[in-house]
């Protein structure tokens, strides 16, 4: 059938690995990489294989592993998923990511139905098989892959992985594959000098294997000079033009263009024998310069949340407010506020200062009393208010309990035995975990501040909740001044509420933020870091209605 549609075209597969230390950003480098590619008109997609035996990371504390980024389809993924779709245009699905939990189920559901025929079921053939498989799944339909081993080269764990994409190579021909090895170069201060035997070693561990790098990304924190690289690809067997430095930036949406500046996709393109157009970075140069120098300033965002140690875990918010920062032309400073000390200093003395509040999505009890109080706070001050999922369903707590009267007023994920449950389970529960999960449509209801940002009247968002408003509850909420702006068109369930008599109060039960690009900033935010810049530059003139905290002076 294909054939018929005239000569189908073979993908093209660049494999990633990661070497010396974790954390080097090999997701970054993945996306960026394909950015590049994209921008020279090659339509490119990724697969990220993560070594750890969970499912997915829905289960996972994302102060361990960061933001759980949810797809269209609903698949809960890890936040590198989260950048390719910001820095290309691919969408990612359930056949872009896979765990070792994920393969090993899907062998054992084969083994069961005696699918491996008598055979002794093995890490090699039948693992590396499976991999081989979701890779080639994934592969359909575009020029390139680029394949991402999560993980850090010499663990155990990511062996099987690497045995794949060594055979890889051996099944579709060196001309159709690229192996690309990020690795650290670190800088030694008191022998005044770039070390380069982690990377040796790394790359020996690589070559093991039977994988033979041709492509070298080490990050440091300084650029690597010539001699430098020459003495990494005589150790590392590569080619001296094939050593490229990835020193630190500044964003980023820096990271493509300074790849290409070493030359990077220009490197891929001749190895892959990929003819294609030169690059057109144009908007990457017009972003970056946005980001780097804007012309409105700063404003600055309070972020109340639980994980606030690690800024990973709201990946997509910091993204999503950057996007927004690129359109208002403002830098967008977010100062991460933690909801417990709120709840021990209140909020006057920690959101002083700030141009906008925004509670993000969280899960269980633990500081939720201290997001209610900023959520209040931010309501009485007049402060701009964006509320994400469980920031939605705190916005409607709070209101529950300061207008409606009914003080004990909760979610009943916090409190079991509230006499006013605003925030019930969702029923009957969507899935087995009881969660609504990826794309769903929004209605929004004209002449609301929700309609006239999103500019249309119906919407898609991605969700990931367990909970939602009950309605019982919803004719005293409207009656009280608090607005439905969004509703789920079949039902007409609440999905967004607003507050028009306050500058800038809008919650959503969605999350908006994992489909913010840079190329195309989410309206949401886009109207949130607007009135955070009008909240700033008319503040002056209002008299603070802050009663000073004693002891803030710090006499
Ligand atoms: N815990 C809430 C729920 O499950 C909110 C979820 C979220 O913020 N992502 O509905």
């Amino acid at each position: 059938m294909t054939a018929a549609r005239g000569r189908r075209r073979s993908t093209k597969f660049i494999f990633v690995t990661g070497g010396v230390v974790s954390s080097l950003g090999k997701g970054l480098t993945s996306a960026s990489i394909g950015a590049l590619l994209e921008s020279r008109g090659i339509r490119v997609s990724f697969i990220k294989l993560d070594p750890y035996f969970n499912l997915d990371p829905g289960l996972m504390s994302p102060i361990q592993h960061g933001e759980v980024f949810v797809t269209e389809d609903g698949i809960e993924t890890d936040l590198d998923l989260g950048h390719y779709e910001r820095l290309t245009s691919a969408q990612m699905s359930r056949l872009n990511t896979y765990t070792s939990g994920k393969i090993y189920f899907s062998v054992l559901q084969k083994e069961r139905r005696g699918e491996y025929q008598g055979k002794t079921v093995q890490v090699i053939p039948h693992i590396t098989d499976e991999i081989k498989g979701v890779i080639r799944e994934a592969a359909e339909g575009n020029d390139v892959l680029i394949v991402e081993v999560g993980g850090t080269v010499g663990d155990i764990e990511s062996l099987p992985y690497l045995e794949a994409i060594r055979q890889m190579r051996h099944d579709v021909g060196a001309e159709n594959c690229v192996y690309i090895h990020l690795t650290y170069i670190p800088y030694i201060a008191a022998a005044g000098e770039l070390k380069t035997k982690p990377t040796q070693h790394s790359v020996m561990k690589l070559r093991e294997i039977g994988i033979q790098p041709d492509i070298l990304i080490c990050r440091s924190e300084r650029p690597i000079p010539v001699d430098v690289k020459q003495k990494i690809a005589l150790f590392c067997s590569v080619d001296p033009g094939s050593v490229f430095s990835a020193v630190d930036v500044s964003t980023i949406y820096a990271l493509p263009l300074a790849l290409h500046k070493e030359g990077v996709d220009e490197k891929i393109a001749e190895l892959l024998n990929i003819w294609s157009r030169a690059p057109d970075l144009g908007e990457w140069e017009r972003i970056l310069e946005r980001i780097e120098s804007p012309k409105n300033g700063e404003v600055v965002i309070g972020i109340v949340g639980k994980y606030v140690e690690l800024t990973e875990s709201y990946r997509s918010l910091h993204e999503a407010l950057t996007h927004a920062g690129i359109v208002g032309d403002v830098r967008i400073r977010p100062e991460y506020v933690d909801a417990q000390a709120i709840e021990a200093q209140g909020p006057d003395l920690l959101l002083r200062g700030v141009d906008a509040v925004l509670v993000p999505g969280g899960f269980g009890p633990r500081g939720m009393e201290g997001k209610i109080r900023a959520i209040r706070w931010a309501r009485e001050n007049r402060v701009p208010f964006l509320g994400i999922c469980m920031g939605m369903q705190l916005a409607l707590v709070e209101f529950a309990r300061s207008i409606l009267g009914l003080e004990k007023a909760n979610s009943l994920e916090l409190d079991e035995r509230t006499p006013h449950p605003i925030i019930v389970p969702i029923a009957p529960p969507p899935n087995e975990k009881g969660m609504r999960l990826g794309a769903h449509p929004i209605r929004l209801i004209e002449g609301t501040l929700a309609r006239s940002l999103y500019g249309e009247e119906e919407v898609s968002e991605r969700f990931r909740h367990r909970y939602e408003f009950n309605e019982e509850y919803r004719e005293r909420f409207e009656k009280a001044g608090m607005v439905v702006s969004g509703v789920e068109p079949s039902s007409s369930r609440v999905e967004i509420v607003e507050l028009p008599e306050h500058p800038h109060f809008l919650a959503i039960q969605a999350h908006p933020e994992f489909k913010s690009r840079p190329m195309a900033p989410h309206p949401l935010f886009i109207g949130f870091i607007d009135a955070a810049v009008k909240y700033r530059d008319t503040r002056e003139e209002k008299p603070s209605r802050l009663v000073p905290v004693r002891g803030a002076s710090g006499e």
